[in-house]
Parts: C-alpha cells; sequence; structure tokens
C-alpha cells in the first residue's frame, strides 16, 4: 500500500458520501456507522496495547541502567547462590555437551524492598544479557487475551533486543508474579489462567540450541500463593530466598547509599545499622535520604549524627505532624507511652532507647527500643512478655484514669497477632492443634484467658513503678522527650528507695 493510502481514503471519502448525497440517498446511516468504528477504536486501542505508528511492542517496558552486585549490599548468600545459578548461561557449551537442560528460571522471594528487582538487574549485567523488566500487574486487563499477548510481546521484545545489541542471551524479568501467577481456580479468573498459560507456554518453549538465550527471574513476597505448574521442575525450580539484612548487611547498604552524600567525620554508621533493626534496604535507601534532607534543613554543610537518629524515627514512624492536642491528651498519651516503656525494661533491662512525645505519622507518642538480637524463634515466656509489653499502655491508662482509650488498638492488634502464634504453635492450653479441628468458642475461650492473665500480670508490675510514672511524666510533658538512660536513672532511684 502506498504511504498516502490513509490520506487518500480519508479524502475520497467525504467525496463519495456528498455524491450520493447529492443523488438524495440516505447517507445518515453510513455517518453514525463510522462515527461508532472510530469511537470503539479509540477505546479499545489502548487497552490492547496496540502499539501506535512508530512505537515498538512492549516499549513501556523499563530499561534499566547496567548495575553490577557490588551495588548490593549484605544478601551474600543470595547473590552467591544466584551467581552460581547464573553459571547456567555462562557456561553454556559445557551444559550441552553434558546434555544438561537449560535452566529457565530463577524465583526471588522475600518482604518487599530487600533487592529483588536488583538482583535481577546485576544478574543480566553479570551475564552480558539485556535486561527486560515489567510488574505482574502490568499484564492484568479486563479483557481477555490481553495479558497473554503482552507476554508474548515481552519475550519478543527480548529477543529483538538481544540481536540489535549482539548479544546472546536475555533476561527477562518479572516482580510481582504472584499477580499473574497465582493457583488457577479453574474457572473464575480466565484472563489471569491466560495469560499464566501463556508464560508457562514461552517457558516450555526455551531451548538449549536457542539463541538468543532467554533467562527468566521472578520476584514474588507470596511464594505461598503460586500456581504449582510454575515451581515444578524444568520451570521456576531454583528458589532463592533474599531477606531482611542483618546488621552486617545494614551497615553495607548504608555505606553504599552514604557514597554520594557529605558525611560529618564524627558519624557512626555502625551504631545506626545497630539501631535500624529490621529495616529493608529500601528503608536504609531512605534513611540516608531523609538524614540527608535534615541535615539541609539545618543549613548544615555534612550530615551529623542527630539528622541520621532523626531520620530512623521518620522511615519507622513517619513524619512529625504539627497535631495541636490538649493537655489532658498529651499526659494520657505520656502514662500510655510509659506503659509500654516500664513493662519493655522490666523484661529486657536496657531496651528502651527513648520515650517520645512528639506525634509522628498516626501516633500521637512512642518508645523507641534499643536494637535486639537478630532472633528466629521464640519461647512462651518471650512471646508472654511481648504481649504484655503492648498491654502496658493500655492497663496504665486504666491505673490513672480507670477507663481506655482508642490509643490502644494498634496495641491490641500485636498481642491478638501474638496470641495466635501461641495457639498455631501449640504452646497454649489447648495443646497442639490445628485451627480447624477446634471450635471458635474454644479459640475466643483460650484467647481471653491468655490476654486476662497477661492483663493481670502487667497490671501487678506496673503498680509497683507508679512513682516513676509520675516522676517521668513532668519530664515528659515539659520536654517531649525522656532518653533510655535518663529513664533508666528513674527506675534505678526508685529501686534503691524501695532497698533502703
Ligand atoms: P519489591 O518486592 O517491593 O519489588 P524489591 O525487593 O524488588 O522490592 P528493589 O526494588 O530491588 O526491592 O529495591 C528498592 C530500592 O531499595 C533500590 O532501588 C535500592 O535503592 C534500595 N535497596 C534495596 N535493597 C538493597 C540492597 N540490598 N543494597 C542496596 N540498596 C538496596
Amino acid at each position: 500500500m502506498s504511504k498516502y493510502s490513509k490520506e487518500i481514503i480519508i479524502g475520497v471519502i467525504p467525496v463519495i458520501l456528498v455524491f450520493l448525497a447529492f443523488l438524495e440517498f440516505n447517507i445518515f446511516p453510513f455517518i453514525m456507522m463510522a462515527a461508532l468504528i472510530a469511537a470503539l477504536l479509540f477505546i479499545v486501542r489502548p487497552k490492547m496495547n496496540i502499539p501506535a505508528k512508530g512505537e515498538a511492542p512492549g516499549s513501556k517496558l523499563r530499561k534499566p541502567a547496567p548495575m553490577s552486585f557490588d551495588e548490593i549490599g549484605g544478601q551474600d548468600r543470595a547473590k552467591n547462590e544466584l551467581k552460581e545459578a547464573l553459571e547456567f548461561i555462562i557456561k553454556h557449551e559445557e551444559i550441552k555437551k553434558f546434555g544438561i537442560r537449560p535452566l529457565k528460571g530463577i524465583l526471588l522471594t522475600g518482604p518487599p524492598g530487600t533487592g529483588k528487582t536488583l538482583m535481577a538487574k546485576a544478574a543480566a549485567s553479570y551475564t552480558n544479557s539485556v535486561f527486560v523488566g515489567a510488574s505482574g500487574s502490568e499484564f492484568v486487563e479486563m479483557y481477555v487475551g490481553v495479558g497473554a499477548s503482552r507476554i508474548r510481546e515481552m519475550f519478543k521484545k527480548a529477543k529483538a533486543a538481544a540481536q540489535k545489541e549482539n548479544k546472546d542471551s536475555a533476561i527477562v524479568f518479572i516482580d510481582e508474579i504472584d499477580v499473574i501467577g497465582g493457583k488457577r481456580d479453574g474457572g473464575q479468573h480466565r484472563e489471569y489462567d491466560q495469560t499464566l498459560n501463556q508464560l508457562l507456554t514461552e517457558m516450555d518453549g526455551i531451548h538449549t540450541s536457542e539463541s538468543p538465550r532467554i533467562l527468566i527471574v521472578a520476584a514474588t513476597n507470596r511464594k505461598e500463593m503460586l500456581d504449582p505448574a510454575l515451581l515444578r521442575p524444568g520451570r521456576f525450580d531454583r528458589h532463592i530466598q533474599v531477606d531482611l539484612p542483618d546488621k552486617k548487611g545494614r551497615l553495607h547498604i548504608l555505606n553504599i547509599h552514604a557514597k554520594n552524600k557529605p558525611l560529618a567525620e564524627s558519624v557512626n554508621l555502625e551504631k545506626i545499622a545497630e539501631e535500624s533493626f529490621q529495616f529493608s534496604g529500601a528503608q536504609l535507601e531512605s534513611l540516608m535520604n531523609e538524614a540527608a534532607i535534615y541535615a539541609m534543613r539545618d543549613n548544615n554543610e555534612f550530615i551529623e549524627q542527630k539528622h541520621l537518629t532523626l531520620a530512623i524515627d521518620k522511615v519507622m514512624m513517619g513524619e512529625k505532624t504539627d497535631r495541636e492536642t490538649s493537655k489532658e491528651e498529651r499526659e494520657r498519651v505520656a502514662y500510655h507511652e510509659l506503659g509500654h516503656a516500664i513493662m519493655a525494661e522490666v523484661v529486657t533491662p536496657g531496651a528502651v532507647s527513648q520515650v517520645s512525645l512528639s506525634p509522628r505519622g498516626p501516633a500521637l507518642g512512642y518508645v523507641r527500643h534499643n536494637p535486639q538480637q537478630d532472633q528466629y524463634l521464640y519461647t512462651k515466656e518471650y512471646l508472654e512478655q511481648r504481649i504484655m509489653i503492648a498491654l502496658g499502655g493500655a492497663v496504665a491508662e486504666e491505673m490513672f484514669y480507670g477507663n481506655r482509650s482508642t490509643g490502644s488498638r494498634n496495641d491490641f492488634e500485636q498481642a491478638l497477632n501474638l496470641v495466635k502464634m501461641m495457639i498455631d504453635s501449640g504452646l497454649t492450653s489447648l495443646g497442639i492443634v490445628d485451627r480447624d479441628m477446634v471450635t471458635q468458642e474454644e479459640l475466643m475461650k483460650a484467647n481471653s484467658v491468655i490476654l486476662e492473665e497477661l492483663t493481670e500480670r502487667t497490671r501487678e508490675t506496673l503498680e509497683a513503678y507508679r512513682a516513676v510514672f509520675i516522676q517521668s511524666l513532668s519530664i515528659l510533658i515539659k520536654e517531649e522527650v525522656l532518653s533510655g538512660d535518663q529513664f533508666r536513672s528513674l527506675l534505678a532511684m526508685l529501686k534503691q528507695k524501695s532497698t533502703a
């Protein structure tokens, strides 16, 4: 067709219509029909992802800057496992010689923000492959077949990009694979099923001799949701866990993100790594960024320790808010937070790092705890202590006001989750049970027996520290913060008085 064919058609149609009108033909139905077709194309075209003129299929998919494994902090075990798996791509000739089937899929699992996307990008640089990435949600459409066609396009795009860049391998990265790879239920979500089927078909079509060789790396934080067909041998049969970093990993990540920032010489990043317990890589990146913002706001030339400490609170609790609270409310919040702090200090001496009355995010006050040792197993006693710390706020309010407030909602949620963990781990009077084996009433009863008993124990403990509540309250109201050391010296004074 000539390159002017569209223009010719656009010119000829009105001439024909005018001619027919001149012959007294009723041209109204033709005009309506044309308008309807134009409107339909206008709506459906973007949904079907039909590329506009000049736009390559799948051109909306992201193309990242190259990156290396050195730019990923911590995660040594996951990085080594991934590098080992990538040898399959690098040593492809040897693999062919031994008749080993190619590695088709690697699944990275772990909490959000731990660096799974970074790993996939680093894998592409490490193997000198092109990288094509998309998120599972980009394949979700209400129109049946659209997701499947986008999968096809992504694989086509990966092959075309590899040919264009003269590379003989490509890494296709699918983030949030659980969105399209969830367990199929045989009916409800036909569109999702078709998308997943297409992905399986593309995976089955990967062969050793094929060029460019394709490796699919997928990421999820809900592995248990995935369809077993995706996980069977020959598909995503390499699973690599990407966990929250430990202290050494956190320090490494902080150092990576501090590289382009002016840190004061006095800054102790090791202490920050210690205090940012359970932070993900993404949160640590945000911590360094927020610290730099605080330093800039202070007109400082360098980022100081205090900026980093403030940034930990900001990332953990949200921005300081300027909510004006009444004197009565501030007092209640102070008693509530002191209730948590005293319980925490009683069960683990040295646990409190700071009690604060300044509102942050949704909270009106908070207790910052000192970092603890990374821990993976919990005893019954430990869980009970955590529940008592959570209940401390509500119990303190009852002690001083005779009632509770809505401020304990999150604490109760936390306490209930801990009780649930105790029940599921066979640490209650119900014994070793499955939730389906007991009635709702039995569960309710076990739940309230535990909570009532622990509330009583919390009350007995806190009653012995009434004097500390009163003394700490005046400092907190005046200064807004009470440091862990200040707080501990008040507790120690009380102990001395009672033994004297
Ligand atoms: P999600 O599951 O939410 O997709 P993810 O695990 O893929 O998250 P990334 O997208 O890789 O996380 O990380 C987000 C950002 O957090 C990165 O751009 C980087 O700045 C920072 N980050 C996360 N983990 C690390 C790490 N291990 N080392 C350095 N930076 C990290």
